[in-house]
């Protein structure tokens, strides 16, 4: 029991209210797999450059991440310059560095053929199709950003009539769908194909979505965040990660799920780039993961 997962392996140049950080690891690939291998078995399908560091390739395998699926090529790896506001939420990109992307054809090794969970983390929509077309996965979840969104919304619409679950974010929601209101932009998401959506809001928490009604989780608050790089991808990882573990996709393991993945990307928000999730522990996760059922619990008789 596993997750096959294509996305970006990155280079990041990152700056928030708190700081500069630049040349660091990213990728939104980086990011689900670090937090889904701690749960799971991941094998990772991505492409790099010379330039990215073999530290960060030994990491990869420290965490038992599958990393044969992983290219690496003469070239420079994909990069991304992006700036926060205060708020810490929706990045100003100012720079897109496709780089070895614009030519990676992804050749998926037969071991990863037929996982149970495949995740196409945000990438290139073609390239997620390319996945699509080679492994016969039981569950298949996706996330997309503004960038493709707006490049390739029709190879994009083609991926999400073939996935279970979409995971993305409220802004690109609502430029997905062209709906405001976060429970119509899910039904019109619902609508294009998918099966269930879960709609990350930063620290307002999620939403999940499907056919049947609704939930929500909230987010685990920090005083001290500092880098939202890789929030996402961090919850998408704790979130597929947990299911994958549970071998369930029913309501309750989809709100622990939703719990896992909140308490998974506090880790990355609290530190700049991975290194928030390089030292984690089944302990802090489990501490976490109670503080949250605390904060969200009510148990009190309730007057009519
Ligand atoms: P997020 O979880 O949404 O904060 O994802 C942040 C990561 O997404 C960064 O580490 C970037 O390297 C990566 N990223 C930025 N733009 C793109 C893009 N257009 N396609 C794929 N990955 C991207």
């Amino acid at each position: 029991m596993g997750i096959v997962v294509i996305g970006t392996v990155a280079i990041d140049d990152v700056v928030t209210p708190f700081g500069k950080n630049l040349g660091a690891p990213g990728g939104s690939a980086t990011y689900f797999s670090l937090s889904a291998s701690c749960f799971t078995r991941v094998k990772l399908v991505a492409v790099v450059g010379r330039d990215f560091p073999k530290k960060h390739i030994r990491l990869f395998k420290k965490k038992n991440i599958d990393i044969e699926g992983l290219e690496q090529k003469r070239g420079k790896t994909f990069r991304w310059e992006g700036k926060y506001d205060w708020d810490l939420d929706n990045p100003e990109t100012i720079a897109t560095h496709l780089n070895l992307l614009k030519s990676f054809n992804p050749i998926i090794p037969q071991a990863y053929k037929n996982e149970e969970m495949l995740f196409l983390a945000n990438i290139d929509p073609e390239l997620q199709l390319k996945v699509l077309d080679q492994v016969q996965a039981k569950i298949i979840a996706a996330d997309t950003m503004n960038f493709w969104i707006e490049r390739k919304r029709d190879k994009l619409l083609e991926v999400l009539k073939r996935l279970d679950i979409l995971i993305i974010n409220e802004y690109e929601a609502r430029q997905l769908t062209g709906e405001p209101n976060l429970l119509k932009a899910c039904k019109k998401i619902i609508s294009y194909g998918v099966r269930k959506a879960v709609i990350k809001k930063g620290e307002n928490g999620v939403l999940f979505v499907s056919r049947g009604g609704f939930f929500v989780c909230p987010a685990y608050l920090m005083e001290n965040a500092i880098d939202p790089t890789g929030a996402g991808d961090t919850f998408a990882g704790g979130f597929l990660g947990y299911l994958s573990k549970m071998k369930s996709y029913d309501d309750s393991a989809i709100k622990s799920a939703l719990a896992y993945g909140s308490v998974m990307a506090s880790f990355a928000v609290e530190s700049f780039d991975i290194k928030g999730l390089v030292g984690l522990t089944r302990i802090k996760i489990q501490k976490r993961l109670k503080d949250l059922k605390r904060v969200c619990s009510f148990g009190h008789r309730m007057r009519e």
